[in-house]
Order: C-alpha cells, then structure tokens, then sequence
C-alpha cells in the first residue's frame, strides 16, 4: 500500500520544511540527565540499533495516545483526525540522516522540555540507580537491561531535531535541538505537523542507520509489537 500521508507530503519529510522562527530558548539539561546522557554518548553498546527501536516504541506510544483522545473527545476537538496512525521512517545515505515521524499527540512546549529535558522514565531512572549500586560503568550492560528510552538516538546521534505539534486545537509548532551534551534548544516552528518528526544527524560511526535494509532489518526485529503501519522511505513494511 503507498503511504497515505500523501506521496507529496511524505516525500518531504526528511527535507524540514518546517521554519523555525523568533527567538531561540536555551535550556540546561538536569543534572542527572546530564549524566546519563554523557554516559549513553561515550558506550560502546553493540547493540546501539535499539535506538530505532525505542523511537519507534515512542512513536507507537503518541498514536496510541492520540487514538484515545480521538475516542473520548468531540471529533471538533482533534485536528486532522484520519491521517493519523502510520510511522514514516526515511533514510538518507548521502547526508548520514535519519528521520522518524509520527501523527501522534505531539508535545506541547512544556510537555518538551520536561519530556525531553528531565528523566521522568522509570526505565532511565533504574539505570542510573543500578549505576550507583554498582559502582562501575557497565553501562552497556545496563543500556541493554533497561533501555534508556529517547536518549539512546545519541549513542548515534551527533545533532537531533525534534519538531513537534500538539494535537490540541491551535497548539503551536516547535523545534527542539540537542547534541546530546549539556543543553538543548527550543524555537517556535512553522508548518510543523500535528505529531512529531525526530531528524537524527548521524554519527560517522554509526553511518549504517541511514541505509534503507539496515533500518528495514531493525525494524522488522522489532516492531512486532508496534500497533500502527510502519512505513519506510515511501513503502509499507
Ligand atoms: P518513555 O517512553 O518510557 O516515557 P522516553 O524517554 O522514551 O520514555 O520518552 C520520554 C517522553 O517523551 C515520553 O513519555 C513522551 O511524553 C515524550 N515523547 C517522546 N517521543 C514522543 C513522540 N514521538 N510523540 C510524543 N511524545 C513523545
Ligand atoms: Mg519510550
């Protein structure tokens, strides 16, 4: 089946239409972010493809949400409620880039920050418990035991743009940027869609996740439990 976000539109989505505009908001990540993020930065961890796996898994996460709200809400209520429910993942070989994008719920300003700027998951939380408790980095065995949840797209990530609109009515679209290091950025965004679409500037290292079958091969390992369509670079999965 083709892509029902519309060839046009879908074929777009790796390009960043999206305008960023007005002044930019820098914020500081926590400090046990901080360290997780240097921690999950500097790990070896083989197995670094689950990454894909838990953006995915976050993807399928803000569909479920938004088809809950679609559910119990007043269909005036939800923006463009039919175009929602596919997870479109596009590669780019030549400028080492990864996108995935999802018609979810999306983030509003502060669900971002706090979202994506503290570590609110239990997941991450356990492991840099476990991390205290053992006195070592094992982190790579940890990564794997727990999963770190967004912040493994930097054990290959060198730079990630998140754009990002909430499904609430008349909600504003942002951009939000990170290196993974100290601090991430936020600007007001137009022509965001209603979701979120995460742009990962690869590592040089980490290359072979911006191949098409590399990807497709991950995906297929994964994505069993994924509720929604998952399509890549145009085709259904
Ligand atoms: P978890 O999924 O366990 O909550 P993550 O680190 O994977 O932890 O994600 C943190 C939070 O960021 C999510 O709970 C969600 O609020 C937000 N988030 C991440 N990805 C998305 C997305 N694609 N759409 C909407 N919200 C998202
Ligand atoms: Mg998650």
């Amino acid at each position: 089946p083709t892509a029902s976000f519309g060839a046009k539109h879908y074929h777009s989505i790796i390009r960043e239409s999206e305008k960023p505009k007005g002044e930019t908001n820098k914020h500081e990540f926590k400090a046990e972010t901080k360290m997780l993020l240097d921690i999950v930065a500097k790990s070896l961890y083989s197995e670094n493809e689950v990454f894909v796996r838990e953006l995915i898994s976050n993807a399928s996460d803000a569909i479920e949400k938004f088809r809950y709200i679609a559910n119990t809400s007043e269909p005036d209520q939800i923006v463009e409620l039919d175009r929602k429910c596919e997870i479109h993942i596009e590669t780019n070989k030549q400028d080492m880039k990864l996108v995935i994008q999802d018609r979810g719920i999306g983030m509003t300003k502060d669900e971002l920050i706090d979202s994506l700027g503290t570590i609110a998951k239990s997941g991450s939380k356990n492991f840099l418990s476990q991390l205290k408790d053992s006195g070592s980095i094992d982190a790579t065995n940890i990564i794997g035991q727990f999963g770190v949840g967004f912040y493994s797209v930097f054990m290959c990530a060198s730079h990630v743009d998140v754009y990002t609109k909430s499904s609430s009515p008349g909600a504003i679209g942002y951009k939000w940027s990170s290196e993974g290091t100290g601090s991430f950025e936020i600007q007001e965004c137009d022509d965001v869609d209603v979701g979120t679409k995460i742009v990962i500037q690869l590592k040089p290292e980490c290359r072979e996740y911006a191949d098409e079958d590399r990807i497709r091969n991950v995906v297929k390992k994964y994505s069993n439990f994924v509720g929604s369509p998952i399509f890549l670079n145009g085709n259904q999965l």
